[in-house]
């Protein structure tokens, strides 16, 4: 990458109080990450002063684009009149409503202030409902960082830890199985049928690389669950208000039990919702007897950023959405042209909507497994290589690449032609 000493000198200082010198790990990488000065539309502009095309986007967040004038101006009017009240307000009713309007499975609506928030309490209502205690994740599915997620798969039914500090008797309680495999998916039900009370999947797998569903596998999925009585959790975290104004549930024409959301609800802002069937919702206290607290759910601020954001999504998303999947097609395709040229036969690349993933792999990437088999130290080189032609995408290889409503054809070109040389350089070096 290019040394940038700014960033250089701001890393080296973060390390000495932040744990790696980043709040995240996924914004650490080799030598040290640039570090953000400022963010507009679809540009990101760094500490040393470089304007980068983004398509990390806030790993999905900025659907409409960073610094989006009408989300702004909600969120100035709201400031003047108090970021947080910690009693309900009519700004949280209109949101539910919007939401309710927009997703087809939201009968009621709680917000939450982030992903991981959404998806933990949503297994928490599943396990209340079902009155059962195990639950089935897909291998590379992602869903925060807690402990009933944050699971491998183990061998046999029971998950393993996927980080320290993660107890075994809570991963044993997570059984992971194969994305895009209705058959093992059923088998594995089946032989837990009495144990199991939910399936918490990624629609579309978007933090494994992008894996799309194969035709008619949610709606498989849809059917076993159904068929067992296990709650099914869409978590639309990334697909939410993406995909489509009712997600991947709209998109794919799939009602599940639950769905939770959280990044492009509130365009940048805190502020994530789990979603459901009215009998699963009410058993939230304080009417029911799950417990699910927080005091800034429901804060002023990123609720009036959300409103903002479904206001704008309502008015045009007759246009938005075709115009964003247009805008992420002009790369793939410009991609695929770019690697026909060059006679680059080892390369996949999978999208939908508005994301895309190119995997150094000549096979169909249609899960975990073939995922891990692409070659992720040439897609660390690509990702080297954008940078220095300022296109900044996810640094791993097993991240999505997210366009937005800012991204315009002048990008498209641009980032077509950063890859072209980039490709390249890549063959020339092999
Ligand atoms: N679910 C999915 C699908 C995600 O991609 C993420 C974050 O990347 C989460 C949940 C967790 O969300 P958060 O980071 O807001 O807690």
């Amino acid at each position: 990458m290019v040394a940038s000493s700014r960033s250089e000198q701001l890393f080296n200082r973060a390390k000495r109080i932040l744990p790696g010198g980043v709040d995240s790990p996924v914004r650490y990488f080799e030598p040290y990450p640039f570090f953000a000065a400022s963010a507009r539309g679809s540009k990101l502009v760094t500490a040393d002063h470089r304007t980068l095309t983004d398509y990390c986007m806030g790993y999905g967040a900025m659907f409409l684009g960073h610094s989006y004038g009408p989300v702004l101006d909600a969120v100035k009017a709201q400031m003047e009149n108090g970021t947080l009240y910690c009693v309900p307000t009519e700004l949280e009713i209109k949101l539910a409503e919007l939401i309710a309007k927009a997703v087809p499975c939201a009968d009621m609506v709680r917000l939450v202030n982030t992903g991981s928030e959404a998806t933990m309490n949503a297994i928490r209502l599943a396990r209340a409902f079902t009155k059962k205690k195990k639950i089935i994740k897909f291998d590379g599915g992602y869903h925060g960082a807690h402990d009933y997620v944050l699971v491998k798969a183990g061998s046999g039914a029971a998950g393993l830890p996927a980080s320290e500090g993660v107890l075994e008797e809570a991963s044993a309680q997570t059984i992971v199985t194969q994305y895009n495999d209705a058959a093992e998916l059923e088998r594995t039900i089946e032989k837990n049928r009495d144990d199991v009370a939910c399936l918490i999947m990624e629609p579309v797998l978007a933090n494994i690389g992008l894996v799309v569903p194969d035709k008619n596998y949610l709606s498989d999925v849809r059917k076993i669950t159904q068929q067992n009585d296990v709650v099914l959790i869409f978590d639309e975290v990334v697909t939410g208000f993406r995909l489509a104004m009712g997600g991947a549930s709209e998109f794919f024409g799939i009602r599940p039990d639950i769905a939770t959301f959280a990044k492009a609800l509130g365009n940048g802002f805190p502020v994530g919702a789990i979603t459901g069937r009215r009998e699963i919702m009410q058993q939230l206290a304080p009417i029911g007897r799950v417990y699910q607290a927080s005091t800034f759910a429901g804060n002023p601020v990123s609720v009036s950023a959300a409103i903002a954001v479904l206001s704008v999504l309502f008015e045009a998303k007759d246009s938005i959405y075709p115009q964003v999947a247009r805008s992420c097609d002009c790369i793939v395709e410009g991609l695929k042209e770019e690697l026909e040229d060059i006679g680059e036969v080892n390369c996949t690349i999978n999208s939908i909507g508005s994301m895309y993933q190119l995997f150094f792999s000549p096979e169909k990437v249609r899960d975990e497994q073939s995922a891990k088999r692409s070659d992720s130290s040439t897609f660390r080189r690509l990702f080297e290589e954008l940078l220095k032609r300022n296109v900044f995408i996810p640094p791993s290889q097993f991240e999505t690449c997210f366009v937005s409503y800012a991204h315009d054809e002048d990008d498209a070109d641009k980032t077509v032609d950063a890859y072209s040389e980039a490709f390249k350089k890549i063959k020339g070096q092999k």
